[in-house]
């Protein structure tokens, strides 16, 4: 019986080992497979595939949303990554989608409000960490300068250390920092070229944000293709004029209707302070069935409400932020969520 034992015991020890011999290697294999497939998953394909692409990296407005990053759309076409706007958390999405970080070209403001710039210190520090070997520029209206300087004096020490820790080879200084490049304000509705790159370009618009005083909507040109980006604002025949025929209209939305109600139970209960807050919010921005009339009235192929608010939580709640579109607007529309990417071929 004991003798019995002993052997089942060995018998036993003999299999672990076995199985903890073959499992090791495995598990090592799986380990390495998945560190590799992290070293390589920049998505450069995005870069040179002879598409436009348009990514959604944060659709939440100002306050915090748990299932949206801040303010940013970025875009990808031949060589040329664009970001517009860096809200809170967005960096994270932009990761998270495994974009070509390290190729960023470019960052644009459409405004300064803290949900559109909250994470530009991110933007610039984070892609000269993944190898962006040149200065980005950012651009944006007056008072992208003040913005730009802020961030590089809080980052200044780290970037000091980083160069410090790993070289100059490694981590070349000069790449390091953001080039502010203001942006006068065009006359009236007038759309003025900023950006221009192997066939991307960039116009931007003024858009109806005060006492935001200057506010900025974007037009994207490449090959035949047309993106508008509203940036913050309220309904603007500027976003009508801008984006007469374009392919795609990003349009932020504000639900009033359901801000509405929030700022009568406030009142109710007594919190005046957010009554007011939320009341007030509603005046420099757009609501969803005023977002579908601009893209009406400007014959826009396709509408993508994005800078959502309030949040959504549920699906009865996301109808209810839609009530009412589908009757504004003929063409195909959608709400706007983290990592939507939308593509486009050129024109044939
Ligand atoms: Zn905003
Ligand atoms: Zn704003």
């Amino acid at each position: 019986m004991r003798r019995g034992v002993v052997i089942a015991a060995v018998t036993l020890a003999a299999v672990a080992g076995a199985a903890f011999a073959f499992r090791a290697p495995l598990l090592q294999r799986i380990v390495d497979a998945r560190i590799d497939a992290n070293l390589t998953r920049a998505n450069t394909g995005l870069l040179d595939d002879g598409q436009l692409h348009v990514v959604l990296c944060g659709t939440a407005a100002a306050l915090p949303d748990p299932d949206r990053a801040g303010p940013c759309t970025a875009i990808l076409a031949d060589g040329q990554f664009l970001l517009i706007d860096a809200g809170p958390g967005s960096w994270r999405v932009l990761d998270r989608l495994n974009l070509p970080v390290a190729r960023l070209s470019a960052l644009l403001l459409t405004h300064l409000h803290s949900d559109h710039i909250g994470e530009v210190g991110e933007a610039v520090e984070q892609s000269w960490i993944a190898g962006r070997r040149q200065p980005l520029p950012v651009y944006g209206p007056p008072g992208t300068d003040d913005v730009v300087a802020g961030f590089a004096q809080a980052y200044r020490r780290d970037v000091g250390y980083r160069v410090a820790h790993h070289g100059a080879e490694a981590m070349p200084g000069e790449a390091a920092p953001a080039i502010a490049q203001v942006i006068a304000p065009p006359e009236g509705t007038a759309a003025v070229p900023v950006f221009e790159a192997n066939g991307l370009t960039v116009e931007v618009f003024r858009v109806e944000h005060a006492p935001v005083d200057v506010a900025y909507g974007y037009r994207i040109r490449w090959r035949g293709r047309t993106v508008v980006i509203s940036g913050d604002t309220k309904k603007s025949p500027s976003v009508i004029d801008n984006a007469r025929g374009a392919d795609l209209l990003l349009h932020e939305a504000l639900a009033a209707a359901m801000t509405g109600r929030a700022v009568e139970r406030a009142a109710a209960l007594g919190i005046s302070r957010t009554a007011k807050l939320a009341g007030d919010v509603a005046d420099y921005h757009t609501t969803p069935v005023e977002a579908a009339e601009v893209a009406q009235a400007a014959g826009v192929q396709r509408l993508v409400y994005t800078h959502i608010f309030p949040p959504l939580p549920n699906a009865l709640a996301r109808r209810l932020f839609l009530a009412g579109t589908a009757e504004a607007y003929a063409g195909p529309q959608q709400l706007g969520e983290d990592g939507l990417r939308i593509d486009f071929a050129p024109r044939p």
